[in-house]
């Protein structure tokens, strides 16, 4: 039987500034977004902050209210991405599969140890034990026999803390959580539950599979194996997630595009998805193409090599625009438009510095992007947006990321 861990840090980015400052360990630390001082958010807090009721994602300014004597410190990417990899070192000597999930999560697939191990619980008591004392950082696992319920468990108790969820207990346990802890349960998906009568992840594995799939379509499935149990997709090896070959999203605009003001709303939003599903999925690429299907629906595709890898949705977005650009003219007006891109690499090996690129813009850019990716994961796309989105909110008014592919390629 399978034994897969998710392995979760706690309050990551708060607790790595408090070890590099040990003098505010004890008080309430934030993390808050550095983009414009003033109108800054909070990002994360530690355990400490979380007593006075600060919210990721609400004012720098509100929660000082709540809290005179809160800390925030400023956002330091390169220090979040060294623990990363100290954590994956520890993970490393009990299975080498180990898929990432953002900066501070991981599967483990550890069934391969058990013959040393009396359970997949004793493995993750001891990983949380050595992270705990080799690092100075908590972790909460989560083990389970597939990844949907080993993510679950991670989420169930915290700080420091491990929770099995097996065969025998699910339904003791999974069961009874909302539905919206379901791993990609998010805000729309459960708008829509919500109005089936779908309260907790139970009530899923108890609906009608024909009727979630008439609602949801394949993501319909989906909900019901990952409620039921039945999810057993692999846990990939961080090499393997490169056999990922290429990441797109395209979209029929609701209605005709008109102009190049109209296209560039449908390549920001494409292009948000398209780079946010890339960094979830821990690429950097090379290569952008662009499709462009007019109103007699004939399609010309094109593409175009960057100077260098990248995640950043700016570069994604200006390189887009510039294919775009040299081939419409407006002769018809557009249907259609797609984004994806390829020839990747991981974008934990370490990135060649070009002497061409000004480093210190392209790490604000890089730090903008993580901030919003987190702002939209815990609070869904339209709670951030560019202004330039706010002109056209029918046209702008989708979010690919959520409604179309929003599961790694491992599900299908
Ligand atoms: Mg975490």
């Amino acid at each position: 039987m399978r034994t897969i861990l998710h392995s979760d840090c706690n309050s990551f980015f708060a607790s790595v500034e408090c070890l590099y400052n040990p003098e505010i360990r004890d008080k309430p630390v934030a993390v808050g977004g550095d983009a414009e001082k003033r109108h800054g958010i909070i990002l994360t807090k530690n355990q400490h902050a979380k007593k006075f009721n600060i919210k990721t994602g609400e004012a720098i300014w509100q929660a000082k209210e709540k809290c005179p004597e809160l800390i925030v410190v400023p956002p330091h990417y390169d220090r979040y991405l060294r623990f990363s990899k100290m954590c994956r070192r520890i993970y490393s000597d009990y299975t080498d599969k180990i898929e990432p999930f953002g900066l501070d999560e991981c599967w483990l697939d550890v069934t391969g140890s058990m013959l040393h191990y009396k359970s997949g619980y004793d493995i993750a008591e001891e990983i949380r034990y050595r992270i705990k004392e080799e690092l100075g950082i908590t972790v909460s696992i989560g083990v389970s026999f597939n990844k949907i319920f080993a993510k679950l468990g991670s989420d169930y108790k915290k700080p420091d803390a491990v929770t099995v969820i097996s065969r025998e207990n699910f339904k003791d346990i999974a069961w009874k959580l909302p539905a919206s802890d379901l791993l990609y349960v998010g805000p729309a998906t459960n708008r829509k539950l919500k109005i089936l009568g779908i309260k907790t992840i139970g009530d899923i594995a108890n609906f009608p599979l024909e009727l979630l799939e008439r609602n949801f379509g394949k993501w319909g499935d989906m909900l019901y194996a990952f409620s039921n149990g039945y999810e057993n997709s692999p846990v990939l090896k961080s090499d393997e997630c490169r056999s990922v070959k290429s990441i797109g999203n395209s979209t029929t605009a609701v209605r005709d595009l008109e102009n190049y003001e109209d296209a560039k709303i449908i390549f920001m939003i494409l292009c948000d998805s398209v780079c946010r599903r890339m960094r979830e999925q821990g690429f950097v690429a090379k290569e952008v193409g662009i499709s462009i299907r007019d109103t007699d629906l004939f399609t010309i595709t094109r593409q175009t090599k960057l100077l260098r890898h990248t995640d950043i949705t700016k570069d994604i977005y200006n390189a887009s625009l510039k294919l775009f650009y040299e081939n419409c003219d407006f002769q018809k007006n557009v249907r259609s438009l797609g984004v994806v891109v390829t020839d990747f690499k991981s974008a934990n090996e370490a990135q060649q510095i070009s002497i061409f690129d000004n480093e210190e813009n392209r790490m604000k850019l890089q730090s903008l992007d993580n901030t919003l990716d987190e702002l939209k994961y815990r609070f869904g796309t339209f709670c951030v947006r560019p202004a330039k989105l706010m002109f056209d909110t029918s046209l702008s008014g989708f979010s690919p990321k959520e409604e179309h592919i929003a599961h790694p390629v491992g599900y299908f």
